[in-house]
């Protein structure tokens, strides 16, 4: 396990690669930087929206009385 000099754990920034101080001395952990957690939040954001809404039941999957049919 790597750390730094304060023998905090260094971890890899899922957003931009680099060097992360995974300890409470950084509040955007597990990234390096507020940049970083905020172009995840925002790419995790906007897959989101592209996911369409499931429709809430499929009408096949029930027989006559409601019951499942699987
Ligand atoms: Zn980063």
């Amino acid at each position: 396990m790597k750390t730094n000099v304060q023998g905090e754990r260094i971890v890899r920034c899922p957003q931009c690669g680099g060097e992360s101080v995974f300890a409470p001395s950084n509040k955007w952990r597990p990234f390096c930087s507020e940049r970083c957690r905020q172009i995840d939040l925002g790419a995790w954001a906007s897959e989101s929206f592209r996911v369409p809404a499931t429709p809430p039941q499929d009408p096949d999957e029930f027989g006559p009385n409601g019951e499942p049919l699987h």
